[in-house]
């Protein structure tokens, strides 16, 4: 068995790749199947995700857009179908700001396909990212509405807007590794979009997984103590268990011994906003001290990357 600390990666990398590169890289942590990532394999790997169904691949990846209106019938037709997990922001009569996953504008287009201001975002994307799209819209793509001018806005944009728009429309991706306990709590904090190294999927008896079971160290028990031999032990003959299990079951049979000390990864993605509110639950004395064990860090990191939305007395 393996035993490692507990951390985490803010995932600044991936808002810099396309939207198929991240959404790719953040589906296979499920499977742990990052080692299969090469030129050609994100188009396969998407289409067989929108195919089956693993919808929730797709909220990894947000895109911003300005839409400029002409007529107040065009938001009003809009805000009534009340747009769900999209984050909006009205600015004047004639501009709005959309923030959502490709997720959100596909089912946006799926629910509401005949609202004007939804049909000409579903142009545009179906236009830019046709492979998000072609299962959805007609082969001779959307037809263009009058008095809707629709328009990405990028990131370094977005990083600039007020304080309170920030909040609203950056989102920010953290990797964690983490044990199980954890990640049970975290994935409480529903305007999140979550994605899980599987313990269906893994076998943890596989090379690539050194053939072993990984745990995260206690934080509660001194290495060495007495505690921590009795934990050692239990965390041994569970893995035991587990390997010998695999040898006639299957690992979603197999992993039903497994217990919450196990290692896993998990990706939170979500706007600042929503950060803000986790941090304000999980890093105070009343959060589980293995949530503060990440959490802390975590708020200083993103304190000095967004002072103005993390800067003040969260905790
Ligand atoms: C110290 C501590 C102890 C806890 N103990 C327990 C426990 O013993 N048992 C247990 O089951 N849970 C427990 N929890 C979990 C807790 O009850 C929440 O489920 C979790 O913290 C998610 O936070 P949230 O509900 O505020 O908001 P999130 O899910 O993060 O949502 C963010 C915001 O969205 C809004 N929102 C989202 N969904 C809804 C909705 N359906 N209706 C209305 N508003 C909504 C709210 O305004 C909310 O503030 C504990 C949490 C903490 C921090």
């Amino acid at each position: 068995m393996k035993v490692i600390p507990a951390s985490f990666e803010i995932q600044d990398d991936l808002d810099r790749q396309s939207l198929a590169v991240r959404i790719e890289a953040c589906g296979r942590i499920c499977y742990k199947s990052e080692d299969k990532i090469e030129a050609g394999s994100t188009e396969p790997f998407i289409e067989k995700i929108l195919k089956h169904g693993h919808n929730s691949v797709t909220e990894m990846a947000v895109i911003t857009l300005r839409i400029k209106i002409d007529s107040e019938k065009l938001a009003a037709q809009f805000f009534n179908c009340q747009p769900r997990f999209v984050q909006i922001d009205r600015h004047g009569r004639d501009e709005l700001l959309i923030t959502g996953s490709v997720r959100a504008y596909r089912e946006l287009y799926r629910e509401h396909g005949n609202v004007k201001l939804i049909k000409a975002i579903t142009g545009y994307l179906a236009k830019k990212q046709p492979l998000f799209f072609k299962d959805i819209v007609p082969k001779r793509g959307v037809i263009p509405q009058s008095g809707v001018i629709v328009e990405k806005v990028s990131l370094a944009e977005v990083d600039e807007l007020p304080a309170d728009s920030l909040a609203k429309h950056r989102y920010l991706g953290v990797k964690f590794y983490t044990n199980r306990a954890v990640t049970h709590e975290i994935v409480r904090h529903r305007p999140c979009s979550y994605l899980q190294e599987s313990q269906r999927y893994c076998r943890y008896s596989e090379d690539k997984f050194d053939s072993q079971v990984t745990f995260i160290k206690p934080m509660f028990y001194k290495e060495g103590s007495e505690d921590y031999k009795l934990w050692q032990q239990a965390m041994e003959d569970t893995e035991k268990i587990y390997l010998q299990l695999l040898e006639t079951s299957s690992p979603q049979a197999a992993r039903t011994v497994l217990p919450n000390s196990c290692k896993t990864e998990i990706i939170v993605y979500c706007n600042l906003l929503e950060w803000l509110h986790i941090f304000k639950l999980r890093t105070t004395p009343a959060a589980e001290p293995s949530m503060r064990e990440v959490m802390i860090p975590l708020l200083k990191e993103f304190a000095e990357r967004y002072p103005s939305v993390f800067g003040g007395d969260v905790v």
